[in-house]
């Protein structure tokens, strides 16, 4: 079991396995956006498995397959039949834009994956080709009705952007009233690829206030270890959730770990990566010394998300694309 300075067990890695995606939302890859890693940086499946691996033997119970969005990456379905094989995970999950993945959805609930995410910041087709500068809004459906009708626990991601979809909250809001998923709302964060805050954001209490004029919701609390503030809608089986991640009100009980496409540890989605696995997984490192790796980028994780950010800025990095963090 691995568990940092301020006494919080680590068991939950996020891995991005690319920083690519077929979709150009403006709050995260905005179009034109071309600082990409070279293919030959992203770790091969080889090296993901080795990197697993040990992770898993240090305590990691669960993994979470984002990106860029992860379907572009050749054979993902390979990579997570491997992982399913070796056993490596009690809980395997993946956060998917659903533009690619729903001829695989069946092939994903046979392995008993754990839940899926799905990114949508709206119900309207057109709005949807104004925030993600792409024509996909069908496919993302296609997937989602795909996993309702394969049983696949779900969830939808929204990210409350002031300028550009508020009035689109309260339908997709609506996606929970309907279906046994989790809406969840996430406020804005400042992770566009070009650094900027937006100071008009939604924080959650003003999310809260939009959401319950149109909605009975009670609360139910943080889920264990969870980043989202969950209410049940009086009558209905679904949820909504609302994501404090601008605010940062959940670091208390972070059990987190991010690793990027080239292998590097994040212990904080505010803070720059604490090491990197890149050379040690391309050269001759044993597993020792891989572990000794990930166990110092732990040792590193900072108390909250404000205090990373602040040590960020004090060493003059910047905000990345969310795209290359993996959300
Ligand atoms: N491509 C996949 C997808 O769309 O779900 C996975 C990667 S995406 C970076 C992961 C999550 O981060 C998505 O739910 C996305 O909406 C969220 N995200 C991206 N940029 C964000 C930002 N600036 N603020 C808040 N959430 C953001």
């Amino acid at each position: 079991m691995i568990k940092d300075t301020h006494g919080r067990t680590i068991d939950y890695v996020r891995l991005a396995v690319t920083d690519r995606c077929n979709l150009r939302c403006t709050y995260c890859l905005p179009e034109g956006f071309t600082n990409f890693l070279p293919r030959t940086d992203l770790l091969t499946y080889e090296e993901l498995l080795r990197m697993l691996t040990n992770l898993s033997a240090l305590g990691i119970k669960k993994l979470r397959i984002t990106g860029g969005e992860p379907f572009v990456r050749a054979d993902l379905m390979t990579l997570i039949e491997e992982i399913h094989a070796r056993k490596l995970f009690e809980k395997l999950h993946i956060t998917t834009n659903g533009v690619l993945a729903a001829p695989h959805i069946p092939r994903l609930a046979a392995l008993g994956i754990s839940g899926i995410n799905i990114s949508l910041d709206t119900a309207n087709a057109e709005h949807f080709k104004a925030i993600t500068g792409r024509d996909n809004f069908d496919q993302v459906m296609a997937t989602f009705h795909a996993a309702l009708a394969h049983n696949i626990p779900t969830r939808i991601n929204t990210v409350v952007l002031s300028d550009k979809n508020t009035d689109d909250l309260i339908p997709m809001g609506r996606m929970a009233e309907n279906h046994p998923i989790e809406v969840r709302f996430i406020e804005e964060m400042p992770f566009n690829g070009k650094g900027e805050i937006n100071s008009n954001y939604w924080n959650y209490q003003r999310i809260l206030l939009h959401l319950s004029q149109a909605f009975d919701l009670h609360p139910e609390g943080f889920e264990n270890n969870g980043t989202a503030m969950r209410y049940r809608i009086a009558g209905k089986q679904g949820k909504i959730g609302i994501i404090p991640a601008y605010s940062r009100t959940f670091c208390g009980t972070c059990n987190r770990l991010r690793i990027n496409p080239k292998g590097e540890i994040a212990t904080c989605l505010y803070s720059a990566p604490e090491a990197s696995l890149f050379t040690l997984l391309r050269g001759n490192a044993t597993d020792v010394e891989l572990r000794a790796a990930i166990l110092s980028a732990v040792s590193k994780k900072p108390v909250n998300g404000h205090k990373a950010e602040e040590q960020m800025l004090l060493s003059n990095k910047s905000h990345n694309t969310m795209a290359a963090i993996g959300g």
